[in-house]
């Protein structure tokens, strides 16, 4: 069996052992430590100056988000419905309720139009939604100035979750930059990666200082431990930051990988009409995360499921779209505001490998055995 092409696995730069090692000799193998100061500044620099919060995971950093904005138990929050759990999940940790709003075609992100039915729609009925976490999905930013304006005209607060979209970059302006509080993750499987990580971010101070008070156990000011509300164990650990450094240091490569190997994909398939990419509106750079790619059956004779299982036997690893959140068996209670895009976007698309290692011998064997399950020849 040839060795497994993964969907999108870790890439060292090289300088995180370093990063690391420096934390073990001088014994900061903890969630303080300058590795974390350090690797804070240097998403600060990246993101024009906007303050920071290393913590454990993007989802930790969400839930935090959710408290800091105030949501209460019972309280609204609208979420687009196409994409990953951990952007709701921590709605329900509050004990709040999620509204689904689904995407338009150009960015397959939370579609401004049905956003602001849904607000309209959620006020009628009595409950003025807390507020809006907009992911920018697969690396492709959302219509944000639509969807700002539309925060601002209800006085919602927005919650940007760029857990996806770390160097992808809105008319010039990095992505992560825009919400009143903005989500990065660092899990294995992302652009950069500190093993499992994430990051708090707001241009507004009081709200990151906040973020590392409550993930530190909300401890007050006094000698010994004292508590007046709630803390959580969400900080990120000096080791991990170490990992984080070194990433750093290499992000604009990574996108520069990524971008080159969705570049590959469209310009292989370019005569092709069953396979269909994403193309970047004006305005939009994607960081091209993951490759995604829409399979017309009726012009390819085969449908996403032959290609997924008809690469899995070559050892070469693809995945289904996201499924959408409003028709997950979890949420099947949560309102939803629903338009048919991200389901047809589920039924018909797949994630093809998109690891910034991947070697162009990788790339041949994946094009090979593609080309190889399709009933037409290109
Ligand atoms: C990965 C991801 C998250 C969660 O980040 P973790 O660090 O894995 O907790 C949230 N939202 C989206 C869109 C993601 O892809």
């Amino acid at each position: 069996m040839s060795e497994r092409i993964y969907l999108s696995s870790p890439h060292m730069g090289g300088m995180e052992l370093e990063y690391i090692n420096e934390a073990f000799d001088t014994n900061w193998i903890s969630p303080v430590g300058p590795n974390i100061d350090h690797f804070e500044q240097d998403i600060s620099k990246y993101m024009s100056g906007i303050h920071v919060a290393a913590l454990s995971s993007g989802t930790a950093a969400i839930h935090l988000a959710l408290i800091i904005l105030g949501v209460e138990r019972g309280d609204e929050v609208i979420c687009s419905s196409f994409t990953f759990a951990g952007s709701c999940n921590p709605i329900a940790y509050m004990g709040a309720v999620p509204v689904f709003v689904d995407s338009e075609r150009e960015t397959w992100n939370m579609d401004p139009e049905l956003l602001k039915e849904a607000i309209e729609d959620r006020i009628k009925k009595g409950k003025k939604p807390k507020a809006i976490i907009v992911v920018h999905l697969y690396g492709m930013p959302a219509k944000l100035d639509e969807i700002i304006q539309i925060g601002k005209k209800y006085e919602i607060p927005l919650i940007e979750d760029a857990a996806e979209a770390f160097g992808a970059e809105y008319k010039g302006r990095k992505a992560g930059t825009f919400g009143d509080i903005s989500v990065l993750s660092f899990n294995g499987n992302k652009i950069i990666t500190t093993s499992g990580g994430g990051a708090f971010l707001s241009a507004n101070n009081t709200y990151v200082e906040k973020a590392k008070f409550l993930s530190t156990q909300a401890r007050d000011h006094a000698p010994h431990y004292e508590h007046s509300q709630i803390g959580y164990n969400y900080r990120m650990s000096n080791i991990s930051a170490g990992i984080g450094r070194g990433q750093m240091e290499v992000l604009d490569e990574r996108v520069r990988q990524r971008r080159s190997i969705f570049k590959f994909y469209e310009e292989k398939f370019s005569g092709l009409s069953g396979i269909e990419f994403l193309r970047e509106p004006a305005g939009h750079f994607s960081n091209r995360w993951l490759t995604t790619a829409l399979v017309d059956k009726h012009l390819l004779g085969v449908d996403r499921e032959d290609i997924r299982i008809g690469l899995e036997k070559y050892n070469i690893e693809t995945r289904p779209l996201w499924k959408p959140m409003h028709i997950q068996p979890v949420f099947k209670e949560a309102p939803a505001y629903t338009n048919g895009t991200s389901e047809e976007l589920f039924n018909r698309g797949i994630c093809l490998p998109s690891g910034s290692n991947l070697t162009t011998s990788d790339k041949e064997r994946i094009m090979n055995k593609l080309t190889g399950l399709f009933k037409v020849t290109i």
